[in-house]
């Protein structure tokens, strides 16, 4: 269908190569988007750039030059940049006063500064290919709070505003800026909150109205429909795809 169609549009994705940021790369590869992806592990991104058929990229976005230099790369591998999906991420568990200022950061730079120098980037390729999408990766704790989240909530409730300030900001240029807030995702990063939290899966199970964990294919079609003239009026949202449990009461 025309609305979705991605045919012609050219996407980086960052985390690409793994988890949520591959179920999405496969949702706007099958849409027909030219793609690259990005991480730091070689083995992983040459995997799943050779599942997509897109271009793969070293980069540790807690690095600045090398944030810039992956934006660079896509859009001259690709020829062009329309789409830019904000996904890497991260998390350590622990409570409020164990952090070390380095964790913090650590947390904060993957999660938020990172989506932040990445559009910056991105913006003038976007505004050069007469228009974009941005697409940032929250969470459940960009709404709710828990005791062993402090940088990754204050991370992902930044995401949720820095989204709005960017869609009110690039709106002019035909730019649509939104959040994705996913629940409990079975990757990496929960397998092992599942180890570090033994009550989690229960919790999970219970809370969920879905009644199931989601999965990285769970957010295809959120990827597509943010990425694609069906969205051209929808910005600075910020939408859980979370089986329900954010409205469980
Ligand atoms: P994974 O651990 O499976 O994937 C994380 C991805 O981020 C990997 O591709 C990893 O690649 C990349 N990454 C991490 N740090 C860096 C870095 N410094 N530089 C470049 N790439 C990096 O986790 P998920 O798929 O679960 O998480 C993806 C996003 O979804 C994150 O933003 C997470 O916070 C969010 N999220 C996840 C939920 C869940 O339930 N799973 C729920 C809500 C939000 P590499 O290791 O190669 O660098």
């Amino acid at each position: 269908m025309e609305l979705f169609d991605l045919k012609g549009k050219a996407a980086l994705v960052t985390g690409g190569n793994g988890g949520i940021g591959l179920g999405m790369a496969q949702g706007l590869a099958a849409a027909g988007a030219k793609l690259a992806i990005a991480g730091r592990d070689k083995a992983k991104n040459a995997a799943a750039a050779k599942a997509l058929s897109a271009v793969a990229l070293e980069a540790d976005l807690t690095d600045e030059k090398s944030c810039r230099a992956m934006v660079e790369e896509a859009a001259q591998k690709l020829g062009r940049l329309d789409i830019l999906v904000n996904n890497a991420g991260t998390n350590i568990r622990k409570r409020p006063e164990e952090y070390s200022l380095e964790e913090w950061k650590l947390v904060m730079d993957t999660n938020l500064t990172s989506a932040f120098v990445a559009s910056h980037a991105a913006y003038p390729h976007l505004q050069r290919a007469g228009g974009g999408k941005i697409v940032n990766i929250g969470s459940m704790m960009s709404i709710f709070g828990a005791a062993f989240v402090a940088p990754y909530g204050a991370s992902k409730g930044g995401i949720v505003q820095l989204t709005r300030a960017l869609a009110c900001a690039w709106a002019k240029d035909n730019i649509q800026v939104n959040a994705v807030l996913p629940g409990w995702i079975d990757t990496a990063l929960t397998q092992r909150a599942r180890k570090d939290i033994p009550a989690l899966n229960e919790n999970v199970m219970r809370r969920t109205p879905a009644g199931r964990w989601g999965v990285p294919a769970d957010l295809a079609g959120i990827a597509v429909f943010l990425s694609s003239k069906a969205s051209d009026f929808v910005t600075g949202t910020a939408i859980p795809v979370d089986g329900g449990y954010s409205v469980q009461g």
